[in-house]
């Protein structure tokens, strides 16, 4: 099990059950969004992720062209779990305050938009852009 929260402690959420897999996304949308060189995320399954509180205070943005939408609290900005599609949650794995010590990051993607600061420092696959777009082993 693992429990999250934005940095006002507004929203919460609940992931029952067993995930490790990260993937970072380097994406020009993700970056600027978060203000990183990448976030990591974690997807799960609708049945293991639960909002425990502050749902009223989440609030989504679509971006205007492509499919990129985001989730923030209206409190505080934090990013938040948003639908990754109909079946999963992507949540942002540094919202993680219980739990998850069984995480790692498995996969980087979108490497080809990633900042020149960035040095990956794991053992996570690189995918230059989405999965399956000529991956290399690190
Ligand atoms: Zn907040
Ligand atoms: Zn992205």
């Amino acid at each position: 099990m693992m429990k999250g929260e934005c940095v006002c402690g507004e929203v919460k959420f609940t992931i029952t059950g067993d995930t490790s897999q990260i993937i970072v996304c380097h994406c020009s949308t993700c970056r600027k969004a978060t203000g990183a060189g990448g976030v990591p995320i974690i997807i799960a399954s609708n049945q293991i992720f639960h909002w425990d509180s502050g749902v009223d205070s989440i609030r989504s943005w679509d971006a205007p062209v492509g499919e990129w939408t985001t989730n923030f609290c209206t409190v505080c900005g934090s990013p938040l779990p948003r639908a990754n599609d109909a079946d999963s949650m992507a949540i942002p794995a540094g919202l993680i305050t219980l739990g998850g010590d069984d995480l790692k990051v498995e996969h980087h993607i979108y490497s080809s938009d990633k900042p020149a600061w960035e040095e990956f420092g794991d053992a996570g696959m690189v995918h230059p852009q989405a999965f399956g777009s000529g991956c290399s082993e690190r």
